[in-house]
């Protein structure tokens, strides 16, 4: 009798399926064939035999709780999903209009941790500290739920609770089964991992020589006393080492760093600052800075951005000829938006 715990299919790659199959009927071709079906219908199939199932289970992330924001951007919907252990966790449905005659698709922020030990000040899931990793069969595993639920992300961002490079094993398993081309088979350029800064998971990454992998760092202050009071991990990673890790990660010829600035009034908002930005930018090839204001959490360090300040810091980044993007806070009404995920929401609606 099989007494080893069974494995999560949507935790392996087609290959690691496989071998974990070996010895049961229909050899490497059966194997092979269970995983492209489990796949295809997000379980694995109906007829698959009980002994394959001793083995083998499709369990993810339970949907629990959905809270929605509907704006002219579309539909943001923040989703808590419930762990085996019973812990929660959160992940995000942001829409984007970029399908065929501006259809509404999405991209999904996917949690790597329940909580986070980088303690930044201005993060609400920082404030849990790290509660424990997720497993790769729970990372991708929101994938398959966000699935389930009939959403279709065309993107995915490691942009949810936790440092996604604090779990850098777990995660790069992720990124292996996500893009496997026996399984999901999603592109590289689609994925996205957004770091706060992490140089040592930066190299690991860059060690992957995946060209096609998008980066993004939360960069949020360019001098380190400034940067290690928000960003704690700034201590450990000045923004020299940062600086010199982005450097060193392969790019592709349209690669551009995603550089994710947090608008703190009084904080990071001066001429000054946009100056730095710049000159900490120009070794790093081409950027594009997402500008994020700040959304005052439970814990406010400032208050939120006037639209007047943020368009004098756009165009303060143009002067410096810094791509910039503002992003439209999406989702702040449902605690959402970035730095948010991790707190109980104000009004939720249970899932059948
Ligand atoms: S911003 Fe990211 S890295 Fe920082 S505490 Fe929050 S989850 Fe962790």
């Amino acid at each position: 009798m099989n007494t080893a715990p069974q494995q999560n299919v949507f935790g392996l790659t087609a290959t690691a399926f496989a071998t974990a199959a070996a010895g049961l009927p229909g050899g490497r071709e059966r194997a092979l064939w269970v995983y492209r079906e489990a796949w295809r219908g997000l379980r694995l199939p109906a007829e698959l035999p009980t002994l394959w199932r001793t083995v083998f289970d499709d369990a993810v992330p339970e949907p629990l709780r959905q809270v929605e924001e509907t704006t002219a951007a579309g539909t943001t919907v923040k989703c808590s999903v419930r762990l085996s252990d019973g812990l929660e966790i959160e992940m995000v449905r942001i829409p984007m209009r970029s399908g065929p005659e501006g259809a509404e698709t999405c991209t999904l922020c996917l949690s790597s941790q329940v909580g986070c030990r980088l303690g930044c000040a201005f993060c609400e899931t920082g404030r849990q500290g790290l509660v424990r990793q997720l497993t790769t069969a729970e990372i991708v595993g929101q994938v398959v739920a966000a699935r389930r639920l009939g959403w279709q992300p065309r993107n995915l961002v490691f942009m949810g609770m936790g440092e996604p490079l604090d779990n850098a094993d777990a995660l790069i398993a992720a990124l292996h089964v996500l893009t496997d081309t026996r399984g999901l088979d999603l592109a590289r350029e689609r994925l996205t991992v957004c770091t706060a800064g992490h140089a040592a998971g930066i190299a690991r990454l860059a060690a992957l020589g995946w060209r096609r992998l998008n980066l993004a760092v939360s960069l949020n202050a360019t001098d380190d006393a400034t940067r290690s009071r928000l960003m704690p991990i700034n201590r450990r990673t000045p923004l020299a080492e940062l600086q010199a890790a982005l450097v060193a990660y392969p790019k592709r010829r349209n690669f551009a760093l995603g550089v994710h600035w947090c608008l703190l009034p009084g904080i990071n908002d001066s001429r000054a600052d946009a100056a730095r930005l710049a000159a900490f930018c120009a070794p790093l090839g081409r950027v594009m800075v997402n500008l994020i204001p700040y959304n005052p959490g439970s814990q406010p360090l400032t208050r939120a951005p006037e639209p007047a300040e943020i368009e004098r810091f756009v165009a303060w980044l143009q002067e410096e000829k810094l791509p910039v993007r503002c992003r439209t806070p999406r989702g702040r009404s449902i605690m959402a938006a970035c730095g948010q995920l991790g707190r109980p929401t104000e009004s939720t609606a249970s899932l059948p």
